[in-house]
């Protein structure tokens, strides 16, 4: 999820490293390290922090001898952020060392069968588990070794491995997490994202899923996982540093957009097992998880949308009531504690006061508390009881996209696990949702693609005053958020409405040409729906909907309507956000808005 860099060539290796590793600080990481080979022993220094500590501790780099090596800046998913846990991890005797991105999903079972083989393990990480597979394959062929290790792990990953057997060596792959390789006179590079090595070289390879790359000081190959030879093509990248750190996106918010595929395939998969939701963090019994009798969310902001998209998640799903509460009014409303009862908080950054005074005012009061968090080790994740992570990786943009969406997701996972040990879901059922859940990253990205005719749509509304979102039950929460995402970047006054509220006061505000969304995802609201978007059209509003391929009818009430591919009613939130997000983007970029840092907000609210 963070940065990794590794060096092989003529030229001193840490200084390389380290200077790699500065150009990815601004993505957020907690903890850094490098393994360098000296000549005879690969030497590691890990700090916690900073990279500017692992700079002193090293003297720049200069202290560690050697022409070879790798680093990283690590965003913990496993394991709170600690000197144990910091990347690189090695083998018993310290001779194979790797870095790594991203989450191996079956690495309990790994480090289990490593486990009854002997192997100890010193850190809490997924990651270790790499580097002792790696020793348990090796009998003198790396290649072979790492061909082995990648047939037997699943999940994400970007990988530099540094055998000190073969120093003048170092192997690269990847599967679903970013890695880009290149070349100058002095040496090889690889780098989890291009700004790290654009210094040393703009001819760039992009290294693709289940590719492997062997890089020596004067040449790299590309290989298949069958180790088959493979011919590449590289890229020249002409953008300046500014544009590479967003990877050619012309804002973080759009590449964050475009991630949402990935943050949500990393939230979901590796809590789906057997066609069984298995949340290993959790740290609860399926007989603790029926003994719910209440569910509390508490949040703030865009979690809090989620929360409300949750609510109906979960009570349609596990029929347990749930009630959500903005953090800052929750721990002054004197909340009664119910027998059986458990309070939900949901925070990206795990920092954010309100939600974080909510959760203490909750324990005090005898809540158990289980927190949602995208920052392991944040104090949301330590305060609370137990603790579920949304695996979205650093978000740069203040205007949430990707952690919204993976808090979502951690709530779908949640509802069906309440719902199922409930006995809520019949068996059937629940493989269907599974399936449509497995789906959802590509449907994502499938709109994403479709993204020119939001495009086209938002420039009209550069210039808009007002703009209403209506929508009903889920579609209130997807409402809110759409309506969110547009105001806070774009500053255009929006608001949202349950659809059949708006006729109770708001509507006397639409005017000719007023632009009110209308979101209608929920089949058995759709007729209901198109009653309200109809009393709006009469008013002389502009109306746009996001609605189902199935719900052709709409066209009759809507002047431009998005489809969003098919899915379970309840998941619905995931794929109709999208188009939604888009329209709120590209109104502030039409705007010209400083769309990354929108004016009076900041990424984590630490403040009461
Ligand atoms: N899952 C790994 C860990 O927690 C890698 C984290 C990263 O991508 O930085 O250590």
């Amino acid at each position: 999820m963070c940065g990794i860099v590794g060096y092989i060539g003529t030229k001193q290796a840490a200084p390389i490293i380290l200077d790699g590793l500065s150009r990815l600080e601004y993505r957020g990481y907690d903890s850094a390290g490098m393994a360098i080979y000296d000549g005879e022993k690969i030497n590691i220094t890990k700090s916690v922090g900073r990279l500017k500590i692992l700079e002193n501790l090293t003297h720049g780099g200069e202290t560690m001898a050697g022409i070879c090596g790798i680093g990283h800046t690590r965003w913990a998913t496993h394991g709170v952020p600690s000197n144990v846990n910091a990347h690189p991890h090695f083998n018993a005797d310290g001779t194979i060392t790797v870095v790594h991105n991203g989450i191996i999903e079956n690495y309990i079972q790994l480090r289990r069968m490593l486990t009854d083989k002997g192997y100890q393990f010193l850190s809490e990480t997924d990651t270790e588990v790499l580097a002792h597979l790696l020793d348990y394959y090796y009998k003198g062929n790396p290649m072979e070794t790492v061909t082995k290790v990648l047939h037997r792990v699943e999940g994400s990953y970007a990988l530099g491995i540094l055998f000190a057997d073969c120093p003048d060596q170092i192997f690269a792959a990847r599967k679903d997490s970013p890695l880009v390789v290149g070349q100058n006179q002095d040496g090889c590079f690889i780098a989890s994202d291009v700004p790290a090595i654009l210094k040393y070289t703009r001819k760039i390879y992009y290294v693709d899923n289940q590719e492997i790359v062997r890089l020596r000081a004067d040449h790299m190959h590309f290989y298949t996982v069958d180790e088959e030879e493979i011919q590449k093509e590289s890229v020249t990248i002409d953008w300046d540093a500014n544009a590479a750190e967003k990877a050619g996106y012309e804002h973080f918010m759009l590449k964050e957009m475009y991630e949402q595929p990935k943050t949500v395939t990393d939230t979901l998969l590796p809590r789906i097992k057997d066609n069984d939701i298995v949340i290993e963090e959790l740290n609860m019994t399926d007989d603790e998880l029926r003994g719910i009798r209440k569910i509390h969310i508490v949040a703030c902001g865009s979690a809090y949308h989620a929360g409300m998209t949750g609510k109906y998640v979960i009570e349609g799903l596990a029929r347990i009531p749930v009630e959500v509460d903005l953090a800052s009014e929750f721990r002054y409303r004197n909340p009664i504690l119910e027998e059986g009862a458990m309070v939900v908080v949901i925070s990206q950054s795990g920092e954010t006061a309100d939600t974080l005074a909510a959760l203490r005012e909750a324990k005090a009061r005898g809540f158990q508390v289980l927190g949602i968090v995208n920052v392991v080790g944040s104090s949301i994740a330590r305060e609370a009881d137990n603790v579920m992570y949304t695996w979205a990786g650093p978000e740069i943009a203040v205007a949430t996209t990707k952690a919204y969406s993976a808090q979502l997701v951690a709530l779908y996972l949640l509802a069906m696990k309440l719902g199922r040990v409930r006995g809520q879901i019949k068996n059937k059922e629940f493989v269907a949702m599974l399936g449509d859940l497995r789906c959802l990253p590509d449907q994502i990205e499938l709109l994403l693609n479709n993204k020119f005719k939001i495009q086209k749509f938002s420039n009209r509304y550069i210039g808009a005053k007002d703009v209403f979102f209506i929508g009903r039950g889920i579609d209130y929460a997807i409402s809110l958020e759409g309506s969110l995402k547009l105001k806070e970047i774009s500053y255009i006054h929006s608001e949202a409405y349950a659809a059949g509220e708006l006729k109770h006061g708001t509507i006397s505000l639409i005017e000719e040409g007023t632009l009110v969304a209308a979101v209608s995802t929920q089949p058995d609201l759709y007729a209901k729906t198109i009653s309200n978007m109809v009393e709006v059209k009469a008013r002389g509003a502009f109306v746009l909907a996001v609605t189902c391929e199935e719900n052709k009818e709409i066209e009759k009430a809507a002047d431009y309507v998005i489809y969003i591919p098919e899915t379970n009613p309840f998941f619905a939130n995931s794929l109709a956000i999208i188009p939604l997000q888009l329209f709120g983007y590209y109104v502030a970029v039409g705007k010209g808005c400083d769309v990354d840092k929108p004016r009076n907000l900041a990424k984590s609210v630490t403040v009461e």
